[in-house]
């Protein structure tokens, strides 16, 4: 998936999640179902349905009461007592509905045929819960029900035992296919459901559990062997979203069976789950449609099923539509009849390929779609039918990386079809499924005039998303705790396959800034190891954030560009890839395989070098010392923390990478020294001036370089720009902020290096430094520093100023001059420099005359809605202009310039429809919010409204989920004062399980505090120096 749903800045700005990680600091053991897939091994001497997941140790636990045996029935009533308890004491789930968390969708039965022993067990156990429920009662203030204390309790008879009390589901049952009917009916927003599961027993079991959320099951069948189907009582948990089905007879490993379930639901009025989903044709009509957006945990909203990545299984999928739709699945349609009720239905191919529940889709609407034959597939692009000429694009780009693909990997496609759809109503930035991806429009949609860095921006989703289909969708992470498997990969890939398939458009920037906010968001306490345990639904969801992405594809980059041997990376790969297709698998399968491709004696061990950046929590601090040529190379933990005490003793295996004055632009002069311990030393072969370590930025590592040192780069500098690669330039001041923040340099070396900026004119040198300026500039406007606001400005301007005034106003082909062009004026007309404002009204102005004949460059778009936002009369034209502009990346950038109003009621406004839905889509609503933040006018608007609204907030939103994340950083990210601080923590732990576990909310307490920190302790500084 990719949840971003914006531009570059924006993807740089996003949050990540929190909590402190140290107590998972150790991976899960988790049993690799798949790998085990061809014999159906068995576990001896252990009911493999007590297997649990312990993220402390490597240990498999057996849950039982202690140290005595016991027999089945009673470990079944030792489960449903622990689960009782759960029901009445559970604090947790974000689930929890007002009616009891069980639900029985069946006649009740008891415990099945119980032996006298455990009858008086049960017996004495409903006693002891009733004694407790008793004394709870009468206990003051009593919370156990979110209703408080239900007098009708005492006469409620106690339903059935849920026979499973853990979040993962038991391993005992494997589904092997899956044949679903679904009716989806689009006037009354709900569908009604028969899923036939085919499963395998993998271990003698009494109990068969899988998941479920929403639906209303109505019948359930069970068939063993050739034997009758009977009908059966479905047990239901609904905190945990899980169904059981209890068996007398012990179930026999090796047998077949078939469970049939009917049921039915309302589409769903989030964006997950089978979910409805509508928007305004060209001629005002609204239209309907229904699409599914599953990963990570949203497949059993729409038929009950297995639904962690472990258990895949094949699919066969019928929808029933009424004649003037059209429906599209992951495989191509195999027929189409018609019914006796007026509808037809679709049947689609069995899936060629086991596959996980995440990547089942379906959709029914009305879509167009325009085709190409890439060898064996055909690639169809598909949108509404007014936006039918927005798709050539995304056709074009999706071919040529499907083409790279093929080749790249070693391994073609495997499915017939491959469509690419854009979804009017989508919150995600886009969704892998399986041979039918779902992106928003933004994400897929492209006019024939859109500039080189929309289609950037829609390439780098396509580029993501197609190398999931290998990495994640063939071979895919055993489960959510290894997401960067997925992630990270698809994340490299799309930067690695973009700059080969289409090197216009300039990635290489993107990717550059990507990695620089990847450090700063690592460099948190409150940041995870990259491969990082994962027990509850609001842990998954947080796996989607930076560390995940950003650092996943940044490891990557790092072990890519330290192998000795060409190619040791790609053939790595395809091993891996060839080895586990179709099965799943943990990180440490991709660090054995990328071992065993043995290029050359001298090789690194991939494993050995990788556990150290995936199985620990942020990045090494390098810093050198030179004395002639012995250089002593130190590493210790860059931690972000406002506790001074704080301090760890983590080490990486680091491949440092170094240039110096007599070679230090072409590949050929980068030197390695694999740093593995505290220090290391080596000798330098001639004398040099200076030093650059981590050449073009592509370790995951900060270098310090010492007074010295630093003042030999400032000096080099100075005198010619180009004594460094570009990446290095933007590395150097990338890092001397980041030291500045972590209080090693003061803020006056910051400036001094920054004296060389007037002669840059490369782009991401000069939109690094305008990023963290612009963040310092933010801090002081929100602390109400104006005299150091102002002379902010004098700095920014005297130093970008001349490289300002020599931007055009007119289409620009080259992405790169994009990229600066747009940072320089955003900034400029920010700053109110009325030779920018000018000229982006006059541009308005143009624009609205000519009726939309004639065009704002598109990298200029932002900057002149931003502009023209701020007159109210121009505010009111872009809103109406909103409201009728059909291209999406132009209505997403017209929506910012609305958001980015000083006028407080217009802020009001905005948020408002936001949250309500109608004029500006709900999906829009952390955008809108994060944009207005950055405002002066608006900033404690919108964190006031977050916190009126945070209900409301949660219910679109997952809690944990990357828009919830998203909110909270841009809404907190720029205080700075101890008054904010006890704001926001009063504020979030009083929202217990509504989200005050997050991990974005570590974060947001700890940037706060280092703001602090670092106002505090730099304001003299700047006073002195600005
Ligand atoms: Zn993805």
């Amino acid at each position: 998936m990719d949840p971003f749903d914006s531009n570059s800045t924006e993807r740089a700005n996003l949050p990540r999640n929190m909590i402190e990680n140290s107590m998972f600091e150790e991976e899960p053991d988790v049993v690799d179902l798949a790998k085990d897939s061809a014999a159906f091994p068995t576990f001896p001497a252990l009911d493999p349905d007590e297997v649990v997941y312990e993220p402390r140790s490597s240990r498999l636990l057996v849950r039982g009461l202690g140290e005595n045996d016991m027999d089945e029935d009673e470990e079944d009533c030792e489960s449903s007592a622990r689960l009782l308890g759960m029901s009445f004491m559970n604090r947790s789930s974000a689930h929890r509905s007002n009616s009891s968390p069980y639900t029985r969708q069946a006649p009740p039965r008891s415990c099945s045929r119980p032996s006298a022993r455990t009858m008086v067990v049960c017996v004495l156990f409903l006693v002891i819960v009733a004694s407790m429920t008793m004394v709870l009662y009468f206990l003051p203030g009593c919370t156990f029900t979110k209703t408080g204390c239900r007098k009708e309790n005492k006469t409620t008879p106690i339903e059935p035992p849920f026979p499973w009390t853990q979040f993962r589901l038991p391993h005992s049952i494997r589904p092997l296919s899956y044949d679903l009917t679904l009716n989806p009916d689009l006037d009354n927003m709900n569908f009604t459901g028969s899923t036939v599961i085919k499963m395998v027993v993998l271990h003698n079991t009494k109990r068969i559990v899988l998941h479920s959320a929403n639906l209303n099951i109505s019948k359930a069948t069970f068939k063993l062997g050739d034997g009758e189907a009977s009908d059966m009582t479905v047990l239901e948990y609904k905190p945990r979203q899980q169904i059981a089905l209890n068996f007398s007879e012990e179930l026999k490993a090796g047998q077949y069976c078939v469970l049939t379930l009917d049921y039915s639901a309302n589409l769903s009025h989030t964006y997950d789950g089978f979910y409805n989903s509508s928007y305004t044709d060209k001629d005002g009509n609204k239209r309907v449609l229904a699409a599914t957006q599953f990963e990570p945990l949203s497949a059993r909203k729409a038929f009950p099923c297995f639904d962690e990545p472990a258990f895949k299984a094949t699919f066969l999928i019928k929808i029933n539509r009424k004649p003037d739709y059209m429906t599209l699945s992951n495989m191509p349609k195999a027929k189409t009849t018609p019914l006796n009720n007026g509808l037809v239905q679709d049947e689609f191919e069995m899936t060629s390929v086991n596959m996980s529940t995440y990547l089942v889709a379906f959709i029914v609407g009305n879509f167009t779609p325009v085709s190409k034959n890439v060898s064996e597939t055909l690639v169809s692009v598909y949108s509404v039918p007014e936006k039918k000429e927005h798709t050539d694009y995304a056709l074009d780009a999706a071919s040529k990386l499907l083409d790279f693909y093929n080749n790249f990997f070693e391994i073609n496609f495997p499915l017939k079809k491959l469509d690419l759809i854009a979804i009017p109503d989508f919150l995600a930035g886009a969704m892998e499924n399986w041979g039918l991806i779902t992106f928003r429009e933004t994400s897929l949609l492209v006019g024939k005039q859109s500039s080189p860095l929309e289609k950037q921006v829609v390439a780098s989703v396509i580029a993501h998303e197609l190398a999931h289909q290998w990495f994640g969708n063939l071979v895919t992470m055993s489960w959510w705790n290894d997401l960067w498997l997925n992630e990270g990969f698809a994340t490299y890939m799309q930067y690695m396959s973009l700059q080969t398939v289409l090197p216009k458009l300039d990635i290489g920037n993107l990717f550059l800034a990507v990695r620089f906010r990847a450090l700063d968001k690592d460099a948190l306490n409150s940041s995870h190891a990259v491969s990082t345990a994962v027990n509850s639904p609001e842990q998954v969801e947080e796996m989607f954030d930076s560390v995940s992405y950003e650092k996943g594809a940044s490891i990557l980059l790092m072990l890519n560009a330290s192998l000795p041997v060409d190619q040791q990376f790609r053939k790595g790969i395809i091993q891996y890839l060839k080895q586990f297709s179709g099965l799943n698998t943990d990180t440490n399968d991709l660090w054995n395989s990328l071992t065993q491709v043995e290029v050359s004696t001298q090789h690194q061990n991939v494993s050995e070098m990788m556990s150290s950046w995936t199985s620990q929590k942020g990045f090494p601090l390098v810093t050198v010392s030179r004395k002639g040529d012995q250089v002593t190379l130190t590493q210790e933990h860059f931690l972000l923390t406002s506790d001074n005490a704080t301090h760890t003793s983590s080490l990486w295996n680091i491949p440092v990478t170094y240039v110096s004055d007599n070679c230090s632009l072409a590949p050929e002069c980068r030197q390695l020294f694999t740093l593995k311990t505290k220090s290391g030393t080596f000798k330098l072969p001639e004398s040099v001036k200076w030093l650059k370590l981590n050449y073009r930025n592509t370790g995951f590592y900060i270098v310090h370089y010492g007074d010295d040192g630093w003042a030999a780069l400032r000096d080099a500098l100075a005198n010619d720009v180009s004594v460094l690669t570009h990446e290095d330039r933007a590395s150097l001041i990338h890092n001397i902020f980041a030291l500045s923040r972590l209080g090693r340099v003061s803020f006056r070396h910051v400036l001094n290096l920054l004296n060389y900026i007037s002669n840059e004119t490369e782009t991401s040198p000069v939109t690094e430094a305008l990023l963290q300026l612009n963040k310092i500039y933010q801090l002081l406007d929100k602390r109400h520093e104006y005299s150091l606001v102002a002379r902010m400005k004098t700095y920014i301007l005297h130093h970008f100023g001349s490289l300002m005034d020599k931007q055009t106003w007119e289409e620009q082909e080259s992405v790169s001059k994009q990229e600066l062009r747009s940072a320089l004026l955003e900034t400029a007309c920010g700053l109110d420099i009325e030779n920018c404002t000018q000229q982006a009204k006059a541009l308005f102005k143009q624009y609205v005359d000519s009726n939309g004949t004639s065009r704002i460059p598109g990298d200029l778009q932002q900057v002149v809605f931003n502009v023209a936002a701020q007159s109210p009369e121009d505010w009111s034209t872009l809103l109406s202009l909103y409201g009728h502009v059909t291209y999406d990346a132009e209505k997403r950038k017209m929506l910012r310039g609305l958001a980015s109003t000083q006028d407080a009621r217009k802020i009001v406004w905005i948020l408002k429809a936001g949250l309500k839905g109608n004029l500006i889509q709900t999906q829009e609503l952390p955008l809108v919010i994060s944009t207005v933040c950055k405002g002066f006018a608006g900033y404690l608007f919108a964190w006031d409204f977050i916190q009126e609204n945070w209900d409301r907030l949660i219910e679109k939103f997952p809690v944990g989920s990357f828009a919830i994340q998203t909110i909270i950083n841009s809404a907190t990210s720029q205080f700075s004062t101890q008054a904010h601080l006890d704001q926001v923590q009063g504020f979030f732990s009083s929202l217990k399980e509504r989200g005050s576990q997050m991990r974005s909310v570590q974060e947001a307490l700890e940037t706060i505090r280092l703001n602090k920190r670092w106002m505090e302790k730099n304001l003299p500084t700047l006073q002195k120096w600005l």
